[in-house]
């Protein structure tokens, strides 16, 4: 089945537009205006302006603790403080700051303020955003009013610390593989230019030849055992 908007940017996504950091939250695709309505009931305790990186937008405690945060809003329908039921309206999807095209921002916090990977929520959110909402999304999200059965889906989830250290220890493999690739590559290279300037007469030439061919056997058998 489709969503109805387009996950643009997973959960923990890596990406220069964010300064190489793990995504804190999910992006939903959406055109500029779209309606955003709460996930579930709470109290809004924060509201963020264009000059935050989040852009326009607003955290809304649950009664548990937890927070959603919602973010690049056009426009914020609430102020800090007010009580909001799932699917009431908080805000117009939009651009505004650290954006390069219209979506909504999601983000989860437990009560201690870890990140949570909000990914389970993606789709309800997209149902209960816009326009035409189908009859009966919004229903079943406000009978959890305890907002329990919302968090309670987030148990099995990853947190961001794990999912973290997945994604940045195959960064650092990646990276060690390419270090090693390119000793190998200049061993090799430059054992050849020493062959060539032992040809043309230095004397030294044919001895460092030799030295780089045994690193380069040597760096071989590392990579061989070590790139499982
Ligand atoms: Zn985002």
């Amino acid at each position: 089945m489709t969503m109805k908007f387009r996950l643009s940017s997973e959960f923990g996504e890596l990406s220069p537009v964010r300064n190489w950091q793990p995504h804190s939250g999910i992006d939903l695709a959406m055109p500029e205006g779209t309606p955003l309505r709460s996930l579930g009931a709470g109290v809004v305790d924060r509201v963020f302006t264009s000059g935050d990186s989040i852009g326009k937008g607003l955290s809304v405690k649950l009664d548990d603790g937890s927070r959603t945060i919602y973010g690049h809003m056009s426009e914020v329908k609430a102020q800090v403080g007010d009580k909001v039921n799932a699917g009431q309206l908080i805000g117009l999807s939009g651009n505004t700051g650290n954006s390069t095209a219209p979506h909504l921002h999601f983000g989860l916090k437990d009560a201690e303020g870890n990140v949570l990977d909000p990914t389970p929520f993606a789709e309800p959110l997209a149902n209960i955003s816009g326009d035409h909402v189908a009859p009966g999304l919004i229903p079943t999200l406000m009978s959890n009013h305890d907002s329990q059965g919302l968090l309670s889906r987030f148990f099995w989830s990853t947190g961001i610390r794990e999912k973290t250290g997945e994604i940045l220890t195959e960064v650092a493999l990646g990276a060690l593989d390419v270090v090693a690739d390119l000793l190998a590559g200049f061993t090799l290279v430059g054992s050849a230019i020493m062959i060539l300037l032992k040809i043309g007469g230095w004397r030294d030439g044919g001895r460092w030849a030799g030295v780089l061919v045994v690193a380069n056997i040597l760096l071989r058998a590392l990579l061989n055992n070590g790139g499982a």
